[in-house]
């Protein structure tokens, strides 16, 4: 069997979602599992209810909730005109779903109190609403499919916004679930990105975690593959949306992936390579605007040496941790990761000596300021704020004299260089404002164009 997986853009609007039944319908043999983000934007939209609704903005997560009402309501019933019986009992689950949501919202509305599991249920209802419209069109368009709930299926801890699954459980649920819903019909749809927790409310597994869940699904179905359906042509040598002339990567191995998406290339969930390569299960990443290109294919198999992608990390910040004698690297290592640990914060690409340690960080959180203001105690801190971080991501790349010429070529200054310990990737810090020409130059560089 097979999975795929539909990102918001390949469900955004009528024509996207046709061209989804149609790539379905090319796949039925392999008795397709489906599973869809929600519409395009509309995850972003629900954190804004989430927040005006924290706010006690009530009017205005009001009005979001009415629009986000009217575009699932005027979705369902163009794709179902004609289908009455269909369109019935579409519009009557995306009413009680968004009925359900306002009812939520104005609790929250109410108190004031927005917690980690309040949000994940606000959010989650997203890829309830666009599933339950995909669903009913394939079967408008003639092919039996069942909805299923990814939240009887995929079962994490309780940290709702970024939750983990429990794979054993989940796996045995899905086993258990997934026959069942198969029977009689030709595809079982399902949301990605959502899940229950172990207390039984809605989780959610991280912004972008849909393609994570396909490849959950597809471990535990034992998949030939996991095909991601997206809005470019496979892989490519870098973000097609900064640098504008780029190729695809025909295959890349499960490290590379993973060590790309870790680094922000945001075509991949970064955890999603873990359970595909867990069984040895290929990854395909193709276009749903264009079914016939070959895509890119992650595998276990052997891949070609050197150079694959480009990966652009924006919106990071830069922490310089340094003693005025050597107090050694695993002294200064211990007191920096205690202190961003214990904020929660990410990390990127560390580099480190006896007496000074850089690291960057993922900006946006809460916290580095305190962090600083802790090691400040023991230690000299510099933050340096609106950084970027540009990686080049491929098996022996930081080996290699080109790669390296051209990444120490980058205009601008850099902050910090690394070298990960896999030598999967070099990247370097820069200002954010000369991130996408550096990263223009580099790929032009290394891959020729
Ligand atoms: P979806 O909604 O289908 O999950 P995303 O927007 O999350 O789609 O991911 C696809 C986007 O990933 C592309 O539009 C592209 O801008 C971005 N991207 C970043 N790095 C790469 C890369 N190396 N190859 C292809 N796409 C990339
Ligand atoms: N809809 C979710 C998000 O936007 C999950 C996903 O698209 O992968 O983050
Ligand atoms: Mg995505």
């Amino acid at each position: 069997m097979l999975v795929m997986k539909f990102g918001g853009t390949s469900v955004r609007n009528r024509e996207a979602i046709e061209r989804v039944i149609s790539i379905v319908r090319g796949r039925l043999e392999s008795r397709p599992m489906v599973v869809v983000s929600a519409l395009a934007r509309v995850t972003r939209q629900l954190c804004a209810i989430a927040e005006s609704a924290q706010a006690r903005r009530r009017n205005e997560a009001e009005e979001q909730l009415e629009s986000l009402r009217e575009r699932h309501v005027a979705l369902a019933a163009e794709l179902l005109e004609g289908h009455d019986a269909l369109k019935s009992e579409c519009l009557a689950a995306v009413d009680s779903i968004c009925s359900d949501l306002s009812d939520f919202v104005d609790g929250v509305c109410r108190i004031g109190e927005l917690s980690p599991r309040s949000y994940a249920r606000i959010v989650s209802s997203g890829e309830l609403l666009s599933s339950r419209i995909v669903a009913a069109a394939m079967n408008a368009a003639g092919i039996p499919c069942r909805w299923a709930d990814a939240r009887e299926m995929i079962v994490t801890d309780c940290s709702y916004m970024s939750a983990a699954p429990d794979m054993e459980m989940t796996e045995a649920n899905i086993r258990r679930v997934f026959p069942v819903a198969s029977k009689g019909v030709s595809v079982v749809l399902t949301q990605g990105f959502i899940a229950s927790s172990s207390e039984g409310f809605p989780s959610v597994l991280g912004f972008e975690g849909s393609d994570y869940s396909a490849a959950i699904f597809g471990m535990a179905l034992n998949a030939s593959r996991v095909e991601i359906w997206t809005d470019v042509d496979g892989i490519r040598t870098a973000d097609p949306r900064i640098v504008p002339d780029t190729s695809r990567v025909e295959r890349i191995s499960y490290s590379e992936a993973s060590e790309m998406a870790s680094l922000g290339a945001r075509v991949l969930h970064p955890l999603t390579i873990e359970p595909a390569r867990r069984r040895n299960i290929p990854v395909v990443v193709l276009n749903s605007a264009a079914p016939d290109s070959p895509g890119s294919e992650v595998t276990y198999g052997e891949v070609a040496r050197g150079a694959k992608s480009i990966a652009v990390k924006e919106d990071m910040d830069f922490m310089q941790v340094s003693s005025d004698r050597p107090v050694g690297a695993s002294c200064l290592l211990q007191a920096v990761a205690g202190e961003l640990g214990s904020r929660g914060l990410k990390t990127g690409p560390v580099s480190v000596s006896d007496s000074c340690v850089s690291v960057v960080v993922d900006s946006g959180l809460p916290g580095l300021e305190s962090a600083a203001q802790s090691l400040r105690e023991r230690f000299e801190v510099k933050i340096f704020k609106d950084k970027a971080l540009l990686s080049v991501v491929g098996n022996g790349a930081a080996l290699s004299q080109d790669v390296m010429n051209a990444v120490l070529a980058c205009p601008g200054d850099i902050y910090m260089a690394a070298a990960s310990p896999s030598l999967l990737s070099v990247s370097i810090v820069v200002d954010k404002s000369v991130a996408g020409s550096a990263a223009v130059a580099m790929h032009s560089a290394i891959f020729g164009k």
